[in-house]
C-alpha cells in the first residue's frame, strides 16, 4: 500500500513513520495533494481495499484523528481566480482565511466569514464544519457561490447544495470553493464579544483581523 501510495504523491508528500503520525492520531498515512488527480486516485484506492479518508484543513477543530488516511490539504492552497466584477474567489480548500483576506486586501476587497481561528482555519474546515463568524453576524452559506467536490465514488463536480455545509467531511471532499468577498470599504466591526468605546470602533473601521478579535 504505501508504494501505491507514494506513487500517487510522491515520496516528499506522504508520512508513515510512526513518529512522524502519532501528531495526527491513530492514522496509517497523511498524504499532502498538491492537484485534483491525487484526490481521485487516492479515493479510488480507498475504494479498492476499503480504507477509510479523513480530510484536514487547519487541525483546529478535530485534534485527535483516527483514519488510515488523512489528506492533509496544507499544499492545496491556491487562489486560482478573482473576479472583482462579480465579487468572487475561486480558492482551493486549503486556502487559509488569514492568508486569503490578505490577499484581498490588497484589492480592497475582504471575506467576511472570520472565526476565531482564522489564522489555521482553512476554507475547506470552514464549509464543512459551518464556521461561524467572530467578526460580524453574517452567515457563511451567504458567501459561498459553489462548491467543487470529490465523492466517495470519485467523481468530481461542481454543486451548489448547501447540505455540504456542516457535514464534516462526511459526504465529500470539499476541494474548491467560490466565495462571496465585500468591498473593504463596507467593512463594518460588529464585535459580538467586546463593548468598545466610540473611538475604539472608529479606530477598528478600517480592516483588521486583529482589531477585530480582540
Ligand atoms: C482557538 C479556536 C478558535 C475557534 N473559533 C471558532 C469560531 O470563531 N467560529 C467557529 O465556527 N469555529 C471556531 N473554532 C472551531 C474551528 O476552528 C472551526 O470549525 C474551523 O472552521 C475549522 O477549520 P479547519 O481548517 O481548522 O478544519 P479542521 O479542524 O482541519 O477540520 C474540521 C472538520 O472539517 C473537515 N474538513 C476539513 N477540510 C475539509 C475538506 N477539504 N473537505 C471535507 N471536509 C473537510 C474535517 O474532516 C473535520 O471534520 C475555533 C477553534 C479553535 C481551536
Amino acid at each position: 500500500m504505501q508504494k501505491k501510495i507514494i506513487e500517487i504523491f510522491g515520496k516528499e508528500n506522504v508520512l508513515f513513520n510512526k513518529d512522524e503520525l502519532i501528531i495526527y492520531g491513530d492514522v496509517k498515512f497523511i498524504c499532502f495533494p498538491y492537484n485534483i488527480e491525487q484526490i481521485f486516485k487516492i479515493v479510488r484506492l480507498a475504494n479498492k481495499y476499503n480504507l477509510k479518508i479523513f480530510s484536514r484543513g487547519g487541525g483546529s477543530y478535530k485534534k485527535e484523528i483516527t483514519s488510515d488516511i488523512v489528506l492533509d490539504f496544507a499544499k492545496f492552497n491556491h487562489i486560482l481566480d478573482t473576479n472583482i466584477n462579480d465579487k468572487n474567489v475561486m480558492v482551493q480548500s486549503g486556502v487559509v482565511i488569514n492568508h486569503l483576506n490578505k490577499y484581498l486586501k490588497r484589492l480592497g476587497y475582504y471575506f467576511p466569514i472570520i472565526p476565531y481561528s482564522y489564522e489555521i482555519s482553512t476554507v475547506g474546515g470552514i464549509v464543512a464544519t459551518n464556521a461561524i463568524s467572530a467578526a460580524n453576524d453574517l452567515l457563511l452559506k451567504d458567501y459561498i457561490e459553489e462548491i467543487e467536490i470529490v465523492d466517495g465514488s470519485g467523481k468530481h463536480y461542481k454543486t451548489k447544495d448547501q447540505e455540504l455545509i456542516g457535514s464534516f467531511g462526511q459526504l465529500a471532499i470539499i476541494t474548491q470553493v467560490k466565495l462571496k468577498i465585500k468591498k473593504l470599504e463596507d467593512y463594518k466591526i460588529n464585535n459580538k464579544y467586546k463593548i468598545s468605546t466610540f473611538q475604539e470602533n472608529k479606530n477598528k473601521e478600517k480592516f483588521d483581523p486583529n482589531g477585530v478579535l480582540c
